[in-house]
């Protein structure tokens, strides 16, 4: 039976990509910028690779937050402060958050019959700002957020971390849900708990990573928590 559940926030108890767009949109309007729907895809894309360099260890996590503007700039030929557009971006990513479906309504009908924290990769403002406001935090025992960890999913480090803070930890009965194979899934195999991957659009898994469960929407977790009874 299952003691212990892991969420993961952006991609799987949020719409990352929704209030990315929101954000970014509004941070670059504050500089007189109109960003076109195709330039803030454009920006996603590069934020992705630039966290999954971070993952793999070939960038710092500083160098994240202004080397994705300045590649988009490249490109765009926008230009202003850098450092200040990231930081209004990032109030605005923490305001403009936007729930995945039914995610608060699930972790909560899950309270009291299972320990649950966030385990989230990001910045501690935006991810405090919207933890809170969005009623998650008072539902969670918990959260651990990668900046303030000092790493990253899918380091072990973190895990141990995570493991060391929680108290009367059993991995056997420990599970991640996350919708990334990189971080979530990958990190569950390093820490040696159950995976269960969030993966709404039915991506294939081309990886090495292995998963012990598969959800296509979050109220499939029932489910999962029922079978490892
Ligand atoms: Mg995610």
């Amino acid at each position: 039976m299952i003691d212990l559940i892991l969420w993961d926030i952006d991609g799987t108890l949020m719409d990352f990509k929704a209030s990315e767009k929101k954000a970014i949109k509004a941070a670059f309007a504050d500089f007189g910028i109109d960003i076109t729907e195709e330039q803030t895809s454009l920006y996603s894309e590069i934020n992705d690779k630039c966290w999954k360099m971070y993952e793999r260890g070939e960038i710092e996590r500083k160098d994240v937050f202004t080397r994705r503007f300045y590649e988009l700039f490249k490109i765009t030929n926008f230009s202003c402060d850098v450092e200040k557009l990231n930081e209004i971006y990032l109030t605005y990513l923490g305001e403009k958050y936007v729930l995945q479906d039914n995610s608060l309504q699930v972790v909560t009908s899950l309270k009291g019959k299972y320990r649950q924290y966030i385990v989230t990769n990001g910045h501690v403002k935006p991810q405090t700002m919207k933890i809170t406001d969005s009623g998650l935090g008072d539902v969670v025992d918990g959260v651990f957020i990668s900046d303030a960890v000092g790493c990253p999913k899918p380091e072990k480090g973190y895990f141990d971390y995570c493991f060391l803070k929680i108290g009367n930890v059993d991995l056997k009965k420990t599970m991640i849900i996350g919708d990334s194979l990189s971080s979530d899934m990958r990190g569950g195999n390093n820490a040696g708990i159950i995976c269960c991957w969030y993966n709404p659009d039915g991506t294939e898994n081309k990886t090495d990573v292995k998963i012990d469960y598969e959800i296509k929407s979050l109220s499939e977790v029932y489910d999962v928590l029922e079978k490892i009874k």
